[in-house]
Order: structure tokens, then sequence, then C-alpha cells
């Protein structure tokens, strides 16, 4: 028997970096499930489909299905969905934009119901200037998540989508609703839709502002690994210097 019912897992630092696994982790992962616990990953990442995700976790060796995978798309579709918006003006790239229309959301040009905004890396003044015109009008403004950088292979950084929010947020004087982590709306509806309650659930992760802070605010226990970008753990966190002993 596992320690717990399930285990939500962050990506990037926790499972791996770019496209490499981070050792230890597909046997960690493959140990829980063999021993009855339910795996879920979460990540921040909008840019990318379920599917997608799908095809890189499995070419890694690590076992997944669609439903396994949850990220800051799908949580902004979902969002969107459940607020009855069917139109956006959306910042963001294919991913988002393909994963707001399986959900019944269509991009617009006229006035939309809500503007969505995530990472964009062929960003330019213009898309700034209208998403924040509309924010501005007071049109819902909905982030898929503030991470100020996105890591790249060989301990690079580029800006992340929260760089992005906070030029539209700064020019259209609004506040998002932040779908990704550190609000735990994700990982609420995560132990919705598995029937978990917070208690059965340990949520693994490598940012203490981000992983560990949504896992918190939602009641589960946290454990932060030191495989990405923390170096050591604060006073009163549980923490293991990779994935090898979880139980
Ligand atoms: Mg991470």
């Amino acid at each position: 028997m596992a320690a717990y019912a399930a285990y939500v897992f962050d990506l990037d630092g926790t499972l791996y970096r770019g496209s490499e696994p981070i050792p230890h982790a597909v046997s960690a992962v493959e140990r829980v499930i063999g021993e009855g616990a339910k795996v879920v990953y979460l990540t921040n990442n909008s840019t990318q489909t379920r599917g997608s995700f799908v095809a890189k976790l499995g070419k890694m060796g690590f076992p997944v299905t669609e439903e396994m995978v949850w990220n800051s798309s799908l949580g902004a579709a979902l969002y969107c969905a459940a607020q009855g918006y069917k139109t956006a003006h959306v910042l963001g790239e294919a991913g988002l934009k393909q994963t707001l229309s399986e959900y019944g959301i269509s991009e617009t040009t006229g006035t939309p119901d809500v503007v969505i905004v995530g990472l964009n890396r062929s960003l330019t003044y213009q898309d700034i200037a209208e998403a924040s015109d509309w924010v501005r009008a007071g049109v819902p403004f909905v982030a898929t998540n503030r991470d100020a950088t996105f890591p790249l292979e060989g301990g690079r950084f580029i800006p992340g989508a929260g760089s992005v929010v906070a030029a539209v947020e700064t020019a259209g004087g609004v506040t998002p609703f932040t779908v990704g982590k550190p609000n735990p709306y994700l990982l609420e509806l995560i132990l919705e839709t598995n029937r978990l309650d917070a208690s059965e659930v340990l949520v693994i992760g490598d940012r203490m502002d981000t992983d560990i802070e949504a896992g918190r605010r939602a009641g589960c226990s946290t454990l932060l690994v030191l495989t990405g970008v923390e170096s050591f753990a604060p006073d009163g966190q549980t923490s293991a210097p990779d994935l090898r002993h979880l139980a």
C-alpha cells in the first residue's frame, strides 16, 4: 500500500528537465501506481494540449493517459466553460487555443466574453494593447498562470506567462483570475473529479511559491523536491533531494 491514495506531480523540474527524465522519477511513479495509488500530472504550462503531454511523458517512460494530465490551458477552458463564456480574446499559443476550442470557446475579433492570457513567445506590442483595451473596458480577465519565467534545458530561463500577464494587467489596470498554481483551483478540480479527500493526497513539486503553496491552500500534504528551482527547503517544509525514496 502506498502512503497516500493519490500523488500529484509537477512536471518541469520535478519529473523532467527539458526532454530528459530526472533520475528516479519514472521508477517512483511506477512504484506508487504498483502500490495501488492514483497518479496525476499537474503543470502550469499552458502552451501544450493534454495530448502533447501524454506523448512527451510516454516517450520518457512515464505511465500516462489523458485523464492523468492537467495543465493550465485545460483549467482555463474548464473555468471559462463553467462561467458560460463562449467567445474569447486569446493571447496565447496553439495549445491553449486548441484546448479552448475543444471546450466550445471560440476566438472572436468582436467584443469577447473573456480575455485569456497565457505564455506567447511571439508577443507584439499590439497584442498587449488589444488585450488591455478589452480588460480596461470591463471584459473578464483570466490568466493561465503567473510563473515569471519558463525553464529550458541547460539551466536557461525565458520570460514566462506571468511576464505577459503583468504587461496586460499593468496596461489594463485589472488583476486577472489566475487558473494555475499557487491558486488551488486545479487541485480542487482534481480532488473533485477523482473523488479524493485532500488529506489522502500528496502534492510534489520543485517550487515553494507555486506547487507547494497550491498544495497547502488545497489542504493536501506537500513534498518539495530539490531537483528543479529550489536548492534547499525552508524550515517546516518536508523535502527530498529527489524521488528515490518516495513512499
Ligand atoms: Mg516545476
